[in-house]
């Protein structure tokens, strides 16, 4: 008999256990309230990156004349919202197709726990019932509100209500300055409006290198947007077509719409997690352990519900390894996930992405390391590309010249990273990197030069 997996939540984290599983030969139930592909392709990843490329397109025609071209864009926001939607539709419709090719049983519907090995599934078309040997809770999360604030998802939005937008903010107070509040600022002062960025602190993305948030900042103003420092928000009232937010230290900032990008909550409170016995922690995160296994040696957790670190790409390999756990393959040859090797990117422009030991990091625990910097400005491609903002950083151990992390700034960064990121996985030394036949003229030999 088959192994049986159930999961709750088709995100990238659920939908990825499913696949993954199925292929491995379990038996796999994945219960989905809403669409298959999750809130990454819904609310999050997807529309989010749709729209910063068409600002990203605004921008370029903006470039027009640099680039030797006589050429103007206007935005049209219905084409845009079509886009967006079309996107994501085709996603769903690519992961439901492979998923049903794999055999995979996929139940509409919100699930609960109802034993201790079995979820009930409530829908429109009443409840079902499923018995499972194993169950994986991958029911994401959602933003996080504060009481201050009236949401009405048309002027004072969260995340969610920001696209496809209807119309196009002609001032947006963004409230929050970590990656998607910054994230949001580049995508709406690219499409147009005119960005007031609350920094609650002195640095927009707090947990990044100084240097880094500092390159993002200079952009930021040169763009025009308005950075207001230590601007902590704790109030906010809508007025016809006017929003005021106040902060702590008694500013006030007026714009036509706001949008609050301060973080998420986990999906876990209406789970019945009580019933087998899953403990969340005091923020309703379900803790796992390395094999993502919850304290019930049969329910796993994954994805943005685990309290791991909240990407997409995170939550697909947890996904993964989980398939492959329950599945017994763990026992031959399997890496757990690696939180600290995780790559990641924020899609401003110029981009930035990061991998694995910062220079700050390695410097705050007095850890000797190697860097070496590359700036954009010399490589012919930047140049070519009419874009040589940025650099190449590349942290490395001094003595055996194994890459330990790096981060980049320019055009392009979030895919470049992926060379810095096989190096940190695989333990890969610079001079794999330097060794390497590349392309010419391509971005990547500001990687190469950065690993010399
Ligand atoms: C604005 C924004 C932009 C982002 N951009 C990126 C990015 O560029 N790259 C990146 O890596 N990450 C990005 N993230 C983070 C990423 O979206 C999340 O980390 C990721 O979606 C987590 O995946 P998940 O599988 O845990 O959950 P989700 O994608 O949230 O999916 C969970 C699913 O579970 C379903 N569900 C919930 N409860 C139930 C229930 N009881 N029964 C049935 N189904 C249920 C939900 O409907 C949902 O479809 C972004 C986040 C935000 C907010």
């Amino acid at each position: 008999m088959p192994v049986r997996l159930a999961i709750i939540g088709g995100g990238p984290a659920g939908n990825t256990a499913a696949s993954v599983g199925a292929t491995l030969g379990a038996e796999v139930t994945l219960i989905e309230r809403d669409v298959v592909g999750g809130a990454a392709h819904l609310f999050d990843c997807v529309p989010s990156k749709a729209m910063i490329a068409t600002g990203g397109a605004l921008t370029a025609l903006g470039r027009a004349r640099q680039m030797g071209l006589d050429a103007a864009g206007k935005l049209d926001v219905p084409a845009l919202r079509e886009r967006v939607a079309g996107i994501e539709e085709h996603l769903r419709q690519s992961v439901v197709g492979l998923l049903e090719s794999q055999g995979v049983r996929l139940l509409v519907g919100a699930g609960r726990f109802t034993g201790s090995h079995q979820v009930t599934v409530e829908s429109d078309e009443g409840e079902e019932l499923v018995d499972a040997d194993f169950l994986l809770v991958s029911t994401g999360s959602r933003p996080r509100l504060p009481d201050w604030a009236p949401i009405d998802h048309e002027r004072v939005m969260t995340t969610r209500d920001a696209y496809p937008p209807k119309e196009i903010p002609e001032h947006l107070i963004v409230i929050g300055s970590g990656v998607t509040g910054v994230e949001f600022t580049h995508m709406f002062d690219s499409l147009g409006s005119e960005v007031t960025l609350l920094v609650s602190r002195q640095q927009v993305l707090p947990i990044k290198d100084a240097e880094i948030a500092a390159e993002l900042e200079t952009e930021f103003e040169a763009r025009g947007v308005h950075l207001l420092k230590g601007a902590r928000a704790n109030g906010l009232a809508r007025d016809g077509d006017t929003v005021t937010v106040t902060c702590e230290d008694g500013r006030v900032i007026q714009g036509s719409h706001a949008v609050l990008a301060i973080g998420s909550i986990p999906n876990t409170e209406d789970l019945a997690l009580e019933i087998p016995g899953v403990k969340v922690d005091e923020f309703g995160y379900i803790p796992v352990n390395r094999h993502c296994l919850s304290n019930v040696s049969h329910i796993y957790a994954a994805g943005d519900v685990s309290g791991r670190l909240p990407l997409s790409s995170v939550a697909a390999m947890q996904g993964r390894k989980i398939a492959e756990h329950v599945m017994g393959l763990h026992l031959r040859s399997h890496r757990h996930v690696d939180y600290d090797k995780a790559a990641s990117a924020i899609f401003t422009e110029p981009e930035i992405a990061d991998v694995g030991l910062a220079e700050a990091d390695a410097f705050a625990e007095g850890r000797k390391v190697r860097v070496t910097k590359v700036p954009f400005a010399v490589s012919a491609k930047a140049l070519i590309d009419g874009d040589p903002r940025g650099f190449v950083k590349v942290v490395s151990d001094p003595a055996t010249g194994v890459v330990l992390g790096g981060s980049i700034v320019g055009r392009n960064a979030a895919e470049l990273v992926s060379v810095l990121a096989v190096a940190v996985t695989n333990g890969l030394r610079t001079e794999d990197i330097v060794d390497s036949l590349l392309v010419h003229p391509a971005l990547t030999e500001a990687v190469v030069e950065a690993s010399s």
